[in-house]
């Protein structure tokens, strides 16, 4: 069982020194999790540690693959209202 850290990802140390298992790394083009030292923080934290941390909504998947972060958790804004107003951006 690991987390994973995928291209979303934007690189911004904040996971890596709160990991008590020092499963992430620096790699390129984005962090990675050593699923072989990530312990899902079980027994040490009640979240995931990294997760709790992490700024960009998506970038950190549970091991089924599903955003610990999703769509709207960190900005509060509704994924369909986001998506409204880049689509009105992108029409400026
Ligand atoms: S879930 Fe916990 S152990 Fe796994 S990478 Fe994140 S902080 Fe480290
Ligand atoms: S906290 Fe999130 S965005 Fe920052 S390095 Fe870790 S996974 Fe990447």
């Amino acid at each position: 069982m690991a987390v994973k850290i995928i291209e979303s990802c934007v690189n911004c140390f904040a996971c890596l020194p709160v990991c008590p298992s020092n499963a992430i790394y620096e790699a390129k083009p984005h962090f990675l999790v050593d699923a072989k030292k990530c312990t899902e923080c079980e027994g040490a934290f009640a979240d995931f540690q990294c997760a709790s941390i992490c700024p960009i909504e998506g970038a950190i998947l549970n091991s089924f693959g599903e955003a610990i972060n999703p769509a709207g958790s960190l900005t509060g804004i509704p994924p369909e209202k986001m998506a409204e107003a880049m689509a009105e951006l992108q029409a400026h």
